[in-house]
């Protein structure tokens, strides 16, 4: 995913002062702590599920201000109706984490090979991720995975384990200046086209596939698609810029198929077809 500069970044900050982050991140079983529905993990998250939607509006806002963002056609119709397959999926099988999300997707006209959820569930998939994946399979697969980060509420974790971060180095640095608070923010990595971690990304994964494979797509699509572009040679995706190790996560997908071939049969037998 690529994060835009909303302008939000210090005001969001500035709103909750040190000692509000500091007292959250001091209680988290109060405050922060929240448990990802489907792998169970604990993460420290200080933002509301209601903020998050509203930081992932103000970067979307942005995006369909661009002419180069599709909101019609056949290309955003096929993404849309992988889409709300996959949404209604993960409405089924994470229901607790997916009631707050508004989901939307548009495509971008870009031949880069990518595709992004922003917190709160908007959507975009690029004409290049489209040209490159072979069939629905694959692209509900990367879908899923994209939908699985906001699901588990990544980009949020993710601030908040900054905003911690940053509130430490204030204080360790006695106060600094605006510019110095810039530089910390860049290098905690809130900024344009950050990787998530690669514990994140495991996650996501792991729930994508499993809501692909609820939603009736193949989950052998999978593997396939990670050994598929890892194997571009000089064409290496721009998608594996910020998802790194694709044979290792192409193992580690092919592991969880029988599991997750058994919930796409479960699913069937109660209707659901993509
Ligand atoms: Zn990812």
């Amino acid at each position: 995913m690529t994060m835009r500069r909303t302008g939000r970044r210090s005001g969001l900050l500035g709103g909750w002062g040190a000692a509000g982050v500091l007292l959250a991140a001091a209680t988290p079983s109060l405050v922060g702590c929240h448990t990802v529905e489907g792998t169970g993990r604990k993460q420290l998250n200080v933002l509301s599920v209601e903020q998050e939607v509203e930081l992932g509006r103000d970067a979307y806002a942005e995006v369909l201000a661009d002419p180069k963002t599709l909101t019609s056609g056949p290309l955003v119709d096929r993404v849309r109706r992988v889409g709300n397959a996959l949404t209604a999926a993960a409405a089924r099988r994470y229901p607790a984490s997916s009631a707050g999300m508004e989901w939307e997707f548009v495509v971008i006209d870009d031949p880069t090979v990518n595709a992004w959820a922003l917190p709160g569930g908007k959507c975009a998939v690029n004409t290049g991720l489209l040209a490159f994946v072979d069939g629905d399979d694959e692209l509900a697969i990367v879908m899923g995975h994209e939908l699985a980060h906001a699901i588990a509420r990544h980009g949020g974790e993710r601030m908040s384990q900054t905003m911690v971060a940053s509130v430490v180095a204030e204080l360790a640095l006695g106060g600094i200046d605006p510019q110095g608070q810039q530089l910390i923010w860049q290098a905690y990595g809130v900024s344009v086209g950050l990787p998530f971690s690669r514990r994140h990304e495991s996650e996501a994964d792991e729930l994508g596939i499993f809501i692909a494979a609820e939603a009736g797509y193949d989950p052998k699509a999978a593997p396939r698609l990670w050994k598929r572009m890892a194997s571009q040679g000089d064409r290496v995706p721009e998608f594996l810029s910020t998802h790194p190790d694709p044979d290792r996560r192409a193992e580690e997908l092919e592991a969880l198929i029988p599991e997750a071939e058994s919930v796409r049969q479960a699913a069937a037998v109660q209707g659901s077809r993509p």
